[in-house]
This record gives C-alpha cells, sequence and structure tokens, in this order.
C-alpha cells in the first residue's frame, strides 16, 4: 500500500464512503481522473547531451471548476503518483471551498543533478508538452516539489510566448514582479500552523510550549517550523534527506533556518561544521549553536512529541511503523504522508490527525488568492493575503470538526473526506452527464 499511493487514494475514499451522502454511480465516477497526458522531453543539457525525460499531467475532476494544482520534479515521480496527487488536489480544493477542480504534474528528474540551465529547458519542454491542457480558465499549475517561483516565471513565459501576449493567471506561485502575490511561499507552512492551534484549541491543550517533531525542512516545513516557533511551541526536531537534528530543548530557529537557506544541510548542522554557522554567530571559542544530536528520520517519527509533522514525501507512516510513533497529534504537511492501513491504527490509539486536504490547504488557498488578483489586475497587501487564508482554512477546520462531532466519525480524515466528496458529488449532480 505505502508504494501505490493511488491505492492509498482509493482506500481512503472507500473508508469514507459509507459516512458520505453521495450516490453509488457518482463515487464510482469520481474514483476515476478524467484524463492524464504523459509527454517525452528531450533536452539538450549544458553538458552538451540531449536527455530523454518524461513527464506527466493528470487531470483528475473538474465538476466544482478549473483543475488546480502544483508540479513537482522528483527522480520517483510516477504516473500513478501524480494521479494519487491530483485526487489528493480535487478534494483539497472541495474541502476549502475553492471553485476548483484537483490536477498535478510531475517530472521524472534529478534536480541536483541539473543546472540552471537544464532545469529552465527542462521546464520550458515540460511546458510545451502540456501547453494545449492548461490556460486561466483550464487547468492552473503551481509549485510543489522541487519547483519555485522561478519554474513558475518559466512556465508562464513559456506558454505567453505561444500566446503572443503574458498570461499570467495561467500559473499560480510565480515571482511577484510578475504578478505573484506576497504570502504564496510562506503560505502551505502558515496554513500548517494555523490548523495546528486551532487543533490544540480543540483539544483545550496550550500550544506554548508544545514539543514539536517535522519531517522535513523545505518550503512547508521550514515555514511552519518558524511560525510555530513564534506561537511559543518548542520544535525539538527537523530533518531533511541526510537526517534529523534533536534537541529536547528545542532547536535554534534562526540558526538553523539561516544555514539551510544559506543552501545548508542538517547534517553538517548536527556536525557543528563552523562554516555553516551564520557569519555573526562565528566565534573562535567553537559552536555557539543549541547542541542538537543527529538522528535519522525513522527516529524522528517515533520521538516522544506533543505534534509530529510530516512534511517530506508520502508514505511514511505505515503499518510496519505506526505502533513505534508517540506523538499525541499529527498535522500532515506533505500529501499522502500516512497509509490506511497506518490509518486504521491511529484511529484506535485515538491519536488525532489534521488530515492533508486540510493541514497543506494554505498553499492553494493563496494559488486562488493570487489567482483573483491577477484576474481582476489589482494587488493586496499581504496582510490581507493572510488574513484572507486565515479565514478560509479556519472555516474549512471548524466544519471538519462540526462534522466529526455532530456525525460522529471515526477520525478527521473520515470527516474531511465526506465533505469534499459530498461537495464534488453535488457538483456533478447538478451538472448531470454530457454527452
Ligand atoms: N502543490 C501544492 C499542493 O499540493 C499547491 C498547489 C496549488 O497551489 O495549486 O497543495
Amino acid at each position: 500500500m505505502a508504494d501505490d499511493p493511488f491505492e492509498n487514494m482509493l482506500a481512503q475514499m472507500d473508508r469514507a464512503e459509507e459516512y458520505a451522502d453521495v450516490d453509488r454511480d457518482i463515487f464510482e465516477r469520481l474514483k476515476h481522473p478524467e484524463r492524464t497526458l504523459k509527454v517525452t522531453l528531450p533536452v539538450e543539457l549544458d553538458s552538451g547531451e540531449v536527455e530523454v525525460f518524461e513527464g506527466y499531467r493528470c487531470q483528475f475532476d473538474s465538476a466544482r471548476g478549473p483543475f488546480k494544482g502544483g508540479v513537482r520534479f522528483h527522480p520517483s515521480v510516477t504516473q500513478r503518483e501524480v494521479e494519487a496527487l491530483a485526487g489528493w488536489m480535487s478534494w483539497k480544493t472541495a474541502l476549502v471551498d475553492l471553485p476548483y477542480g484537483g490536477a498535478k504534474g510531475g517530472v521524472i528528474c534529478e534536480p541536483k543533478d541539473l543546472t540552471q540551465n537544464d532545469l529552465e529547458s527542462l521546464t520550458r519542454r515540460y511546458t510545451e508538452g502540456i501547453r494545449r491542457m492548461i490556460g486561466p480558465e483550464t487547468d492552473v499549475p503551481a509549485p510543489d516539489m522541487n519547483t519555485n517561483p522561478q519554474t513558475m516565471a518559466w512556465m508562464m513565459d513559456t506558454y505567453s510566448m505561444y500566446e503572443g501576449h503574458s498570461v499570467p493567471q495561467v500559473v499560480t506561485g510565480k515571482p511577484l514582479e510578475i504578478g505573484g502575490t506576497p504570502g504564496r511561499v510562506a503560505a502551505t507552512g502558515r496554513g500548517v500552523s494555523i490548523v495546528t492551534e486551532r487543533l490544540f484549541e480543540y483539544l483545550d491543550r496550550d500550544l506554548s510550549d508544545a514539543s514539536v517533531a517535522i519531517q522535513g525542512f523545505g518550503n512547508v516545513g521550514s515555514h511552519a517550523a518558524r511560525l510555530l516557533d513564534e506561537s511559543g511551541a518548542r520544535i525539538v526536531a527537523t530533518s531533511d534527506v541526510t537526517g534529523g537534528a534533536y534537541d529536547p530543548d528545542g532547536l535554534d530557529m534562526a540558526a538553523l533556518g539561516a544555514h539551510v537557506d544559506a543552501g545548508g544541510l542538517i547534517e553538517e548542522y548536527v556536525s557543528g561544521d563552523p562554516r555553516a554557522l551564520p557569519e555573526d554567530r562565528r566565534t573562535s571559542g567553537g559552536n555557539q549553536w543549541d547542541d542538537p544530536s543527529q538522528i535519522t528520520n525513522e527516529e524522528l517519527l517515533a520521538l516522544d512529541v506533543d505534534v509530529l509533522i510530516p512534511a517530506a514525501v508520502e508514505g511514511v507512516i505505515t503499518a510496519e511503523n505506526v505502533d513505534d510513533l508517540r506523538a499525541s497529534a499529527i498535522v500532515e504537511a506533505a500529501n499522502g504522508p500516512t497509509t490506511v492501513a497506518a490509518d486504521e491504527v491511529l484511529t484506535e490509539r485515538d491519536i488525532q490527525v489534521v488530515p492533508d486536504i486540510l493541514a497543506n490547504a494554505g498553499g492553494v488557498i493563496v494559488s486562488y488568492l493570487e489567482w483573483v488578483q491577477n484576474a481582476q489586475e489589482f494587488s493586496w497587501p499581504l496582510e490581507t493575503v493572510n488574513a484572507e487564508l486565515e479565514r478560509r482554512i479556519g472555516k474549512a477546520f471548524d466544519q471538519t470538526i462540526n462534522q466529526y462531532d455532530q456525525k460522529e466519525l471515526p477520525d478527521l480524515r473520515t470527516a474531511a473526506y465526506t465533505l469534499a466528496l459530498e461537495r464534488t458529488a453535488s457538483a456533478h449532480k447538478y451538472r448531470g452527464l454530457f454527452p
């Protein structure tokens, strides 16, 4: 199950079906993506070689509006993974009530092995490959794993060159200079931090001094860590592909953030390599950091903490390791980090899980706000964007909790899925079957 995210997504839907008010025939339609395009991408690399890459764009469901979802660059991308992620986007946009369907794109590549020129060529070739499928009113890509505002700028430019005029609205997550919105880069992490605070309010627990372990210190994990640290929580562990840093007294978020922003790895941070220290903190007296110990990603998941936040890849909490987990709550910043087999154990153990389609929806919410500003040809200040993000994700959180309490559902994922599936099914019912 862990290695097939699509099966996992279907199993999550099945788990929710018995509680969802959805016609059987519509439910069946929701299990199939509308279409997936596979593109072959020959790219001339800086090395002079031509390498042939493979990419996908899956458009999963459009009953509620244009397709929406990110593009990921990763060696482990597969068609099934892209389709699962596109399904999750559909349930996410429905749950947070955006006028969108769900989509996802992916390119099989190792970005670390590519130069900036290579990445530009690959992005432009991929955009050309999918450009007949995307558009401001049809399908709007955004950043995901290993893609960023620069990637979106290349996509927007390539699409616009073919159209003959600038079309900023075709992608979201753009740099500010070409129609991006303030607050988009931190939005997913900000949403994670908001729902964690809401969860603590709901559980009647105090977030200040609660211990938090975050697997992954990329765009999502790092902003979530910074904002939760600002709210008074203690970030005791975080990690990247090289492993984790652990300090029960709390990691120094400023030092760690500066280290990672400068391109440093967690492993170097733990080993205390002085070159990794921000300049103003270097002293001849040695390491002035907090004194974290090295842990593995597996050990991080098993830490005895108040909140565990998986913020990396899917399928990390599985039937194999779920019994080792000691966290009292899980907030899923990554897409699909928990397998259904593990979910059943977490529900039995009464460990609250804020599901991915709610916890990490901050990114797509602010993508929507960017798209709206582009349509209006008007820009909003950061405070307006952040307030609107908080209002929207807070409302979705409250609706999920109400659904969970009123219908006495087994867990928050089932509550979130029943809402998302009912909303999408209702759109299908109104629209009917055509042709
Ligand atoms: N890739 C992000 C996600 O998984 C954002 C998608 C978007 O902004 O369209 O939710």
